[in-house]
């Protein structure tokens, strides 16, 4: 059995789920003339994630190594997509959002946010965001603030959010630790062929080679079933540690 086909599979499925990411994070930054349509463009870019998530399930099992590794993969361009919107958004419109506003709505639609971990993988922060939407919507529909001053000072709240993930993925240091955060989050999803949801870690090695970042091995153990199994994470961003 060829073993690197999944691997040319899953880099696929990413170059090609994450240039189609791309050019709609480009059409959409093209229509932000107002925060409706700011948010507009927010819920589109959102709804993207069905599309590779269905793409992806066609060639991988959701809790299978492989198809986690896409997924996350994805799940970050579409973060860091969103995000430019964000920002692009807020720079083209300086004024600042009602401030009493944002804090109300970091206090009721966001409140999990505390309880985020400080290395949140990529489908925590969209948890986040599809629940803040359903709130907000909530929060709109009840009609005690002015529309479009709620929609303004909402834009920024999201823009807060995803901010916060963005650094931990782009901040030498920082993404390193996230890296080796996400292994962890990874081994709690994976499935094992018996069904059951529970590896335990048996080894964690940190392995070299010769002109390449090192990677992590992770040696596992199913809970239920003694099933083995090895995974690799690379590690891109190991050299960070050797900078400060
Ligand atoms: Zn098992």
């Amino acid at each position: 059995m060829d073993d690197t086909a999944p691997i040319d599979r899953a880099a696929r499925i990413i170059d090609s789920e994450a240039a189609h990411i791309r050019a709609r994070v480009a059409e959409s930054g093209r229509r932000l003339q107002s925060p409706a349509a700011a948010l507009t463009a927010a819920t589109e870019i959102l709804n993207l994630r069905s599309r590779y998530f269905g793409v992806t399930g066609e060639h991988f099992g959701i809790q299978d190594f492989d198809g986690i590794r896409v997924i996350d993969a994805l799940d970050e361009r579409l973060l860091k997509g969103l995000h430019e919107i964000l920002k692009k958004f807020v720079a083209a419109h300086r004024r600042s959002p009602d401030l009493r506003l944002l804090a109300m709505l970091t206090e009721k639609i966001s409140p999990g946010f505390t309880d985020m971990p400080q290395y949140p993988v990529a489908y925590m922060v969209l948890y986040l965001l599809r629940t803040a939407f359903d709130r907000f919507q909530n929060l709109a529909d009840a009609g005690a603030h002015d529309l479009a001053e709620l929609e303004h000072a909402f834009v920024h709240h999201l823009l807060g959010l995803v901010d916060k993930f963005v650094q931990t993925r782009e901040r030498p240091v920082w993404r390193h630790f996230s890296d080796v955060a996400r292994e962890y989050s990874v081994v709690s999803r994976l499935k094992c062929s018996c069904g059951d949801e529970k590896f335990d870690v048996k080894r964690q090695s940190l392995c070299q080679r010769k002109g390449a970042p090192p990677y992590d091995r992770l040696d596992l153990s199913c809970k239920a079933c003694g099933a083995e199994k090895t995974i690799l994470f690379d590690l891109p961003h190991f050299q960070d540690m050797y900078r400060i």
